[in-house]
């Protein structure tokens, strides 16, 4: 007999190429992408480039080269300091990264949901020229907040944060990943949101259905340096214009969609919500993240998964459902009965 129906909603980079992606990378033009020779994977840099409002873009294989690059490029050995979310990316899920690859001084803040203020940058700068001191040299915006439960900073926040950077000579770095959800729920173009900032990147493994690549974006300088690190870190690739072609057919394809899961995620939240013992605002569910708490949340886990309801975990104890391309309407109401029935147990 199969086992129960696999709901998952343990990220949205579980998604897997649809058909018409498959063609696509079957069909790519390809050449040697290390040689600047792989027509689809120019071109699409090109367009990412174009869609940020950055002059240059530079195809990485994942998110995370993106941010340790861009770090890279920022930060300077002697002593600099980064200024970012507590529960950002590059502090939770980068295996040390900034400190091991960059000899980054972390500054992590308490935001709102993943969101700082323009005066919590303020406070946290130090004092310039001071011996003992480390040096602020970095600004680091994640859109939307991963850990922070899919919130979109405000372009106001965005402008506010960057105005302070700027007034101290700081740089500033936006880490993308799921910047299109952002874009799409709350109508603001990406290039409005990614203006001002150093570096941006995108991720095409996430939301937007690519099996894999990302594209890190800034002037032609900074993106000239970062090919430096691709290659000097073992991310040159050879005929990945299939890999481009994915991220491509993403573009054309998979960013509008967005909206349905940003719909189905509001609606798991509102139902999870109205359970006993599910701790969840729903006025806070802008994208396609929910992060709840119940009462015992290993068993809870434990009892989904029995039924094939796939969660995964957020700070302090909470639970992620993430919403994307390959969860249905319908799916979204019987993950609904399966927590249902293990709060119940
Ligand atoms: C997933 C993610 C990354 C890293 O991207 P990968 O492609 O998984 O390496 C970075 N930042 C945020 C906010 C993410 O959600």
């Amino acid at each position: 007999m199969a086992g129960p129906e696999r709901i998952n909603l343990y990220s949205d980079t579980q998604t897997r190429p649809s058909p018409g992606m498959r063609r696509a990378m079957a069909e790519a033009e390809v050449a040697d992408e290390q040689r600047r020779e792989d027509p689809t994977v120019n071109a699409l840099q090109e367009r990412v480039a174009e869609l940020l409002g950055h002059e240059a873009g530079l195809f990485l294989p994942s998110g995370t080269m993106c941010n340790a690059i861009a770090f890279r490029l920022h930060v300077r050995p002697g002593g600099d300091e980064a200024i970012l979310d507590r529960t950002a990316h590059p502090i939770v899920a980068e295996a040390g990264g900034p400190a091991a690859i960059s000899g980054a001084m972390l500054n992590p803040l308490d935001g709102d949901d993943g969101r700082f203020t323009p005066e919590q940058v303020r406070a946290a700068l130090r004092e310039p020229g001071s011996r003992y001191l480390p040096r602020s040299r970095l600004v680091s915006v994640e859109q939307t907040t991963n850990m922070g439960g899919g919130r979109v900073w405000p372009l106001d926040q965005v402008r506010g944060v960057l105005e302070v950077a700027r007034e101290h000579g700081l740089r500033a770095h936006l880490d993308g990943a799921r910047l299109m959800n952002a874009s799409v729920a709350s109508g603001v173009a990406p290039a409005e949101f990614a203006a001002g900032f150093d570096t941006a990147w995108l991720d095409f493994s996430k939301g937007l259905g690519a099996p894999v690549g990302a594209v890190l974006c800034g002037s032609r300088e900074l993106i000239e340096e970062a090919w430096r690190y691709k290659q000097m870190w073992g991310g040159a690739l050879r005929q990945a214009g299939v890999l481009a072609a994915a991220c491509v057919y993403a573009l054309d394809h998979n960013v509008d969609r967005l909206a349905e899961d940003h719909a189905n995620a509001r609606r798991l939240a509102k139902g999870l919500a109205s359970l006993p013992g599910v701790e969840l605002d729903p006025a806070k569910v802008e994208t396609n993240i929910v992060i709840f708490s119940v009462p015992d949340p290993a068993g809870f886990e434990r009892r989904c998964a029995a039924e094939g309801l796939e969660l995964s975990h957020a700070p302090g104890g909470r639970l992620r459902a993430v919403t994307h391309l390959d969860v249905s309407a319908g799916q979204i109401e019987r993950a609904l009965a399966i927590a249902r029935r293990a709060l119940d147990a």
